[in-house]
């Protein structure tokens, strides 16, 4: 019996692995067109940054640990060009043909570079190993004093971060009328005033449509960096019969299957379903790929386990102030027919005594139902784990007035007697009536 993955990174290595702890017999084989498995694209910014010294260091295992400590065959610098369905098989490049029982698509993603100009010289993408050492040795041998980045997602606001820390000055064009993507105006302002004050400046509503005429003369960029969104890799997938959902990714139930029999997908190249909203998502992160490949490969492998979805939890540090955003917005949750109400409340984070630093905490519940819908903290510390908090109360359907009740931390050095998620409850809850 035999498992063929397409894909090395979080998704595939994840399905491999699990698949393995769930079936030590299975012959597996991990087919991945790079020449590395298992490195972490969320360094990249701080490769770039200088922060993380050495590209090598973002790479976490070899494909000869995988083959020593896993008993996986690793095959690198092998594209799968075809899959055959009914046959049960997938053509490599050169025209090999490999047969599988079961198969895990997990192709991941590419950026988006539907803009004329993307084949300069001066400009890049952030995706892979190359592209940071591309980008890096222009950084070092050029020395460029200013720069755009297309994208305000969390890419593209790394991406500005990094660029700002090594001196540039950085100018972001954002297509839309907002940062993350979130449809949120009050945490879009905050952001554009933290940017400015590290000298980035943030262009809303400036789609880039030609990067030699705009960016490079208009901004005067010496170097622009597309972070404009990503596409599923799906062509593959798509040409062989595999459904695609209204998002444009693999359509895949909760246990990681496609329609098509043993055939399974996870990661960037496949949707999900959103916990809040019921409805499938397209959200490509690598907390998501992970779990989804865990699944993916234990039930390729003969077990049951189902991922349901998410919350779509992101995290950012931009120029030293943290982002966390979870669920929906009240302009996202209006669009999805519920009735938001939303407060949003800026308290010290920890003691008085010991010095306190803002932190602001949004929340948005439903008025009808007094169900929590979505939240975003941002402050210096205690980011992470307050954001988690709320994804954890959505994941649970949590409604406000329970939220309001919750046990949370409090020592003077860390958090304040009252924590600031709890002040913006029960304002929300008073709020609501
Ligand atoms: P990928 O990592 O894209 O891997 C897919 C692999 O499939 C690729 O190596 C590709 O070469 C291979 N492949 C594709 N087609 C074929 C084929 N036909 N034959 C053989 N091989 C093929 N996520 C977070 O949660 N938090 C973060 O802070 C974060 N920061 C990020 C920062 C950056 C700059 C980037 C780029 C991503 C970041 N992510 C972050 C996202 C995260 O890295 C991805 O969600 C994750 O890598 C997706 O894993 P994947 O395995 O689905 O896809």
């Amino acid at each position: 019996m035999r498992l063929v993955v397409i894909g090395g990174v979080a998704a595939g290595l994840s399905a491999a692995a699990r698949a393995r702890r769930v079936n030590p017999s299975l012959d597996i084989v991990v087919l991945e067109r790079g020449t590395h498995v298992s490195w972490a694209a969320c360094g990249l910014p701080f490769y770039v940054s200088g922060r993380v010294k050495a590209l090598e260091d973002l790479i976490l295992h070899s494909p000869e640990e995988f083959e020593r400590e896993r008993n996986l065959r690793v095959r690198t610098r092998t594209e799968v060009t075809a899959l055959q369905p009914t046959r049960r098989q997938v053509v490599l490049a050169g025209g090999e043909r490999l047969g599988y029982d079961r198969l895990v698509i997990a192709t991941g993603a590419r950026p988006q570079r539907a803009i004329p100009g993307a084949d300069l010289p001066e400009a890049f993408t952030l995706h892979t190993l190359e592209d940071g050492r591309r980008l890096r040795d222009y950084l070092e041998q050029r020395k460029p004093q200013r720069a755009a980045v297309i994208g305000a997602g969390y890419i593209g606001l790394e991406v500005a971060d990094a660029l700002a820390a090594r001196g540039l000055v950085v100018t972001v064009l954002e297509a839309g009328p907002d940062v993350l993507g979130r449809q949120d105006r009050e945490l879009t302002r905050q952001v554009a005033a933290h940017l400015e004050q590290h000298g980035v400046e943030l262009r809303l509503n400036t789609p880039a449509q030609d990067i030699a005429r705009e960016v490079v003369d208009g901004a005067r960029a010496q170097l622009v960096v597309l972070a404009a969104g990503l596409r599923p890799n799906v062509e593959l997938a798509a040409e062989a019969g595999v459904e695609l959902g209204r998002t444009g990714a693999i359509r895949v139930n909760e246990r990681m299957e496609t329609n098509l029999a043993g055939v399974y997908t996870a990661g960037d190249c496949a949707e999900t379903l959103h916990l809040v909203t019921g409805a499938p998502v397209y959200l490509p992160l690598g907390t998501t790929a992970n779990k989804m490949g865990r699944v993916a490969g234990a039930n390729a492998a003969g077990a049951r386990e189902r991922f349901p979805g998410i919350v779509g939890t992101q995290i950012v540090e931009v120029c030293g102030l943290a982002i966390g955003l979870t669920g929906l917005s009240v302009a996202q949750a209006r669009k999805e027919g519920f009735d938001p109400a939303a407060v949003r409340i800026t308290a010290e984070d920890r003691s008085r005594y010991l010095g306190t630093r803002p932190i602001t905490v949004e929340l948005v519940a439903d008025r009808r139902s007094g169900r929590l819908l979505g939240g975003t903290v941002t402050g210096w510390r205690g980011v992470a784990g307050r954001v988690n908090v709320i994804a954890s109360a959505l994941t649970s359907g949590m409604r406000l007035e329970q939220f309001e009740q919750l046990d949370l931390a409090y020592t003077p050095p860390l958090a304040p007697v009252w924590d600031p998620l709890l002040v913006a409850a029960r304002q929300l809850r008073k709020a609501i009536g």
